[in-house]
Parts: C-alpha cells; structure tokens; sequence
C-alpha cells in the first residue's frame, strides 16, 4: 500500500510505528480504524494526546506525572508520610494504588540500572530520593521494582545508598514472577507482596 495513500497515510503509519509494540501491520490497522473515525472522535483523540504533553508534567517531589507542581499524593495531608514507596513507572505506582493497602507516599525512578542498555544511576531520579530523606520524617523506604535482573539491580543499589541514613529498607516479597512488570500483577498479588515485604540488610 505504500504510495498509494498520497502520503497523508504513511506519514500516520510511520507515526504510529514508534509506539511500543506497534509493527506495521498493527500500524496500518491502527491508520485505516482512524481513518473511519468521526472528525469529533479524531480531534478528541489529537486533543488528549496535546493535552497530556502541555499540561502533565512531573512532581518536584516523586516524579510521578502530575498537573501541578507537586502531585496529589505528595500534597494529601492523609497520606502516610513515614513510608516511601519507590517504584521504577508511573503505571506500577498506579497499579498499588488500586489496591487501596498503601496509604503512604511514593517516589518513581522513571527507569531501572542496566549498564547493558547504558542506563546508570545518573538516568534513576535518586537525589530527589535522598532529599526527601534528609527531612527526616521517612521511617521506611519500600523498593517496589520489578522482579527482573535490573530492578534487583536497583534494589540493591539503593539499600547501599539508604542504609547509611538509618531509614529501614524493604524489599517487596516474591510471589510475582520473575520478568513480570508489577503493573501487570494481579491486586491480590500486589497486596500479598506488599505485605510479606523484607528488610534489606
Ligand atoms: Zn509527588
């Protein structure tokens, strides 16, 4: 099909593509599906997608995707402020959110260590972390990162740079499998690990 679509079409396919998980076939089926929507639904789809890059951006405190300048969890009086949840996206701290156990705060790394793919504690957001933890009102810093070889990674790395500011450090319990992202967990599980989570030594 390609030249035949005046380029209008392949330009939305070859946009399309980028996405995580889209081939061209996907693409194509995508750009058609599109094609034969209302002009209300496609100019509402185009609004959403301007909105979320205009409008959302990141919390000063925890780096999660917010409207304002600090997030709603961050600035909730009710929210238990002696625990920190650190997660490596903002979809897994939505995932634990869902369960409605945790009540405390949360800090997300946007990413995990691999030194095979070049990312290294430089790319993790983990000085804000530490800042967070010189106002001295964290007991309990929960790693929550993902059960693959690189969110062991961070988890370690982490308990290296907490351990010596005296907040105790937990790693969530197994019980997820192995190579599972945590956003893809089931509520029960997410409880169940948030729950028999360990101290890090
Ligand atoms: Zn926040």
């Amino acid at each position: 099909m390609e030249g035949t679509s005046g380029g209008l079409l392949d330009r939305l396919i070859d946009e399309l593509k980028k996405l995580p998980g889209i081939g061209r076939k996907t693409a194509q089926r995508l750009a058609f599906f599109l094609l034969k929507m209302s002009a209300e639904e496609a100019r509402g789809l185009a609004q959403s997608i301007l909105d979320v890059k205009e409008r959302l951006r990141f919390c000063r405190w925890c780096n999660n995707v917010s409207e304002n300048e600090v997030c709603g969890f961050c600035s909730d009086p009710r929210r238990d402020r002696t625990r920190i949840l650190v997660v490596e996206e903002p979809s897994t701290l939505f995932a634990v959110e869902r369960t409605g156990e945790y009540k405390g705060l949360y800090h997300v790394l946007i990413g995990s260590l691999s030194p095979l793919d070049g990312r290294g504690p430089s790319d993790l957001n983990v000085q804000t972390l530490l800042d967070r933890l010189k106002q001295g009102e964290t007991k309990e810093v929960i790693v929550a990162t993902n059960p693959t070889i690189e969110g062991e990674a961070t988890a370690i790395y982490l308990t290296r740079l907490i351990k010596p500011t005296g907040v105790r450090v937990s790693r969530i319990a197994c019980g997820i499998p192995v190579g599972v992202d945590l956003e893809y967990a089931d509520e029960v599980t997410l409880i169940k690990s948030l729950e028999g989570r360990r101290e890090l030594t």
